[in-house]
């Protein structure tokens, strides 16, 4: 899709038509980019690209990172949306039973998954990670009934819940299962295979965002590859001007997506561009390498570590603990980790030098519980009120009988 195109979606909606009114177009390297902020302070409706009718589904991002952003979607959009899952490499199909672990509250790859598997004519299974009806403990109980043969949810959610699988006894891959598909959060070449080799099948990754939607799905060899005619990646230095491929600059995105058109979205992340056709796949599009946040990296003794190089540096541990998290302050960075079962002072000591000799900088470390075992096997705490409440009868009462 050629600039043009983009600049059309763009001043469909009156936050473009406002911040775009006395500014030239004819030069795309001029055209200032839409910042987070731009977007949080902009009203709910002045972001939309369509007429209101036009409007399947309202999202906002999680507000994590500050005031949330208001994301709408289009019919067409959703359309997209599930084409991005369709023609990747996971050749989602008829015989595929998805267990969708996704949030369907204001997020949007629960909704991308569903209706890729309306599409593909897929059988739908939605346990989101966010309802009180399905702990994980009832999700492991559904895996073992209805044997899905792909299963949808965020990383990190893939790793807790094969621990509580393990803690149930079963056993890896389960029946049937021959992928999964993950998003949400960021991914390294070294997480992946970890995770890849607990499930004991393929990992599909989905690279989007709660504004942008989802954009690419990963290939076979697991690469982004810029294969999307609705989305534009820019990489560019601090002063905003493109850097040559090959080398880390800031992500700039432009969509044409209907619901919430974005040109030159200045997003925060860290990529990268490279030459694509070495990929072992047949596609020649160029490949986005993504290092997460720049908010996510950590500056410590004349060291910088991005997101991406902390899970390479976790993820090669000779021990990856099942949870863990990175406390920093001015004078300290600590590795706060979890395992099922809690490790000695040795293998603690061995993992310190182990991490710290990875990324570069003196890590102390904590054995901490993130979170508590036994919350992992709740019981589900079921939705339904009761209008028709029975006591119980007595024990007396049933001898007297
Ligand atoms: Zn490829």
């Amino acid at each position: 899709m050629n600039n043009q195109l983009f600049i059309e979606a763009a001043m469909r909606s009156k936050l473009y038509q406002k911040k775009l009114k006395n500014i030239e177009l004819d030069d795309w390297n001029r055209i200032p980019f839409t910042t987070k902020d731009d977007l949080r302070k902009a009203d709910t409706f002045d972001v939309l690209g369509v007429p209101l009718h036009q409007v399947a589904t309202y999202h906002e991002t999680s507000g994590t990172t500050g005031t949330p952003t208001p994301s709408w979607y289009s019919h067409k959009d959703h359309e997209l949306g599930a084409q991005v899952v369709l023609q990747s490499s996971l050749k989602l199909n008829e015989q595929d039973v998805v267990l969708n672990r996704f949030p369907f509250a204001l997020a949007i790859p629960s909704f991308i998954v569903y209706d890729a598997c309306q599409k593909a004519g897929a059988g739908h299974i939605g346990v989101d990670k966010a309802s009180m009806v399905t702990p994980d403990r009832r999700v492991i109980e559904i895996i073992n009934r209805t044997n899905p043969t792909i299963l949808t949810m965020l990383p990190s959610e893939a790793e807790k819940l094969y621990h509580v699988g393990l803690l149930m006894g079963v056993r890896f891959p389960t029946k049937g299962l021959r992928a999964l598909l993950l998003a949400g959060e960021l991914v390294s070449t070294a997480r992946k295979k970890y995770i890849e080799n607990l499930w004991g099948v393929p990992v599909h990754l989905l690279f989007g965002s709660t504004e942008t939607g989802g954009l690419f799905m990963t290939c076979e060899h697991g690469h982004y590859h810029l294969d999307n005619p609705n989305v534009k990646i820019e990489a560019v230095d601090e002063k905003g001007r493109p850097v040559e491929k090959g080398t880390k600059g800031n992500c700039v995105i432009s969509s044409s997506r209907e619901g919430m058109p974005l040109l030159r979205y200045y997003n925060q992340d860290i990529i990268q561009l490279m030459d694509g056709s070495h990929c072992q796949c047949k596609k020649t599009e160029p490949i986005m390498i993504h290092y997460g946040r720049k908010e996510d990296v950590i500056e410590y003794q004349n060291k910088s570590v991005n997101f991406y190089e902390l899970q390479e540096a976790v993820y090669t541990l000779h021990e990856v603990p099942f949870m863990w998290k990175i406390k920093t302050s001015i004078n300290r960075v600590q590795f706060l980790c979890q395992f099922i079962e809690p490790v000695g002072t040795a293998i603690l000591a061995a993992i310190q030098r182990e991490l710290s000799e990875k990324l570069g900088f003196d890590i102390e470390i904590q054995q901490t519980d993130i979170i508590p075992i036994d919350k992992l096997m709740d019981k589900p705490a079921y939705g339904k009120y009761a209008y028709i409440e029975r006591e119980p009868i007595h024990e007396p009462e049933l001898i007297v009988k």
